[in-house]
């Protein structure tokens, strides 16, 4: 029998290394053994994002190194997976020969068969753009032993001028809410304490079988699962955020009131440019009743800057918007053209520097309103749901709040995957530090 060892590795986004999970799976269930570095495998499989070019560049760095490898092992069977694979197709195959498959974002649960058709000496490009993703998953692989990502839709129809996920993932694809009911069921029954719904625009979650809107009803089904605690969903396309929605945020008792609505921009002019379908006072009247429909709702936002047009009244806008809105968190990426996007026939004329430049001063203004926010919470006690050891400090736990702040404290060990309380005693714009104040 052929050498049934594999080592995986996803770049990008939390939905690809939710499909390396369901990729895994497949490749366990026909007896592939997963390995921690690529010089111990038979089978090593990229799984790829094109979101960014920074995230394509180091996937075709690492693919590119597997040339020597290849040659000192010829039988070794090598893949890419995902957006890049998606995109790139057939170029992969020319660039880089010593690939043997090249799999889109909607072709990974036949892994093990197209491993086996590239053993018979193919090149394998398997690379359709629809058809619904269904992978029995083994529950047993999660980010951690307390939290796991589900993902309930494919896909996105959206079509953002600068935005290659439509083009690489496909038409927009929602899961039947059974198939989401019975997976979250067995995260739960294997301990699963805390479950993030994912897709590329949760809120048109039902769109694809005639239910446009059905997240409240999704969400009211597995709020009744007992044993899990918190019910987490990404990411909010804010024109498709509803009073309905952020009801049920309010109402069903396990749904944390947190809500990720990226915003992308201040300006009206760079969100028409940008084809998302809202103003930005619109973005502000939705703000505002997330606010008021969900007590100490927290808010948390992706921006682009520097896209094509964009000048300094334009970035003002946006800085005006993250000084008022006091988001929780930020995400900041500096604009870079995709191939095939509506925006890459724009002239990308703003200058590297000046995209810096806009960069660092929006995260700095989101640090001071962090920092502002933290300090809130200071002689307070929280829930926090305790995920393990600290990563930056062995001595201490780690865990978050509903609102999605981290927490670190002092305490044993045994506490993981336990709701307890927390008086926070310090706060850094990241973290709250503290002391444990009693347990759940
Ligand atoms: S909503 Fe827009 S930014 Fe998000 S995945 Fe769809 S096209 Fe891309």
């Amino acid at each position: 029998m052929s050498g049934r060892k594999v080592f995986i590795h996803a770049f990008g986004c939390q939905m690809n290394k939710l499909d390396a999970e369901l990729a895994l799976s497949a490749l366990k269930q026909a007896g592939y053994e997963e390995v921690a570095s690529p010089g111990e495998a038979d089978v090593i499989l990229y799984n790829t994002c094109s979101v960014r070019s920074h995230a394509e560049q180091r996937a075709y760095s690492n693919i590119g190194k597997l040339k020597h490898l290849k040659r000192r092992k010829p039988h070794l069977v090598i893949g890419v997976l995902g957006c890049m694979a998606q995109k790139d197709r057939e170029s992969i195959i020319e660039r880089l020969p010593h690939v043997n498959i090249v799999c889109g974002t909607r072709e990974f649960p036949r892994i093990v068969e197209l491993i086996e058709e590239a053993r018979q000496g193919a090149s394998v490009l398997a690379c359709s753009e629809s058809g619904a993703v269904s992978v029995e998953r083994d529950v047993a692989r999660r980010p951690t032993r307390f939290r796991a990502y589900v993902s309930i839709m494919r896909g996105c129809d959206n079509f953002c001028a600068y935005c290659i996920v439509p083009y690489v993932r496909g038409r927009e694809t929602s899961r039947p809410p059974q198939d989401i009911e019975d997976e979250v069921r067995r995260l739960v029954d294997d301990g699963c304490r805390e479950i993030t719904l994912l897709g590329q625009n949760v809120n048109s979650y039902g769109k694809s079988f005639d239910r446009p809107g059905a997240l409240p009803e999704l969400l009211c089904r597995l709020d009744r699962i007992a044993g899990l605690d918190r019910l987490r969903f990404v990411t909010s396309h804010p024109k498709d955020v509803t009073r309905e929605m952020l009801q049920a945020v309010r109402d069903l008792p396990s749904v944390c009131e947190h809500l990720h609505m990226p915003a992308q921009s201040g300006s009206d002019r760079i969100l028409s440019a940008m084809n998302r379908s809202y103003t930005s006072g619109r973005y502000r009247e939705l703000l505002a009743l997330a606010k008021e429909l969900v007590p100490g709702v927290s808010v948390a936002s992706d921006f682009i800057v520097g896209f094509p047009g964009e000048t300094e009244e334009d970035f003002e806008r946006t800085a005006s918007l993250v000084r008022e809105a006091r988001f929780q968190q930020c995400f900041v990426f500096k604009y870079s053209p995709r191939p095939r996007t509506p925006a890459a026939r724009l002239v990308d004329d703003v200058s590297g520097e000046d995209k810096r430049r806009r960069n660092i001063k929006l995260l700095e203004i989101q640090s001071a309103v962090s920092a502002d926010e933290q300090r809130t919470f200071i002689g307070k006690d929280v829930e926090v749901l305790v995920e393990g050891l600290s990563k930056h400090d062995p001595n201490r736990l780690a865990g978050r709040l509903r609102t999605n702040q981290i927490v670190v404290f002092e305490g044993p060990s045994e506490l993981a995957g336990k709701l307890v309380r927390v008086r926070v005693t310090e706060t850094t714009p990241l973290t709250l530090c503290g002391a444990l104040a009693e347990t759940g």
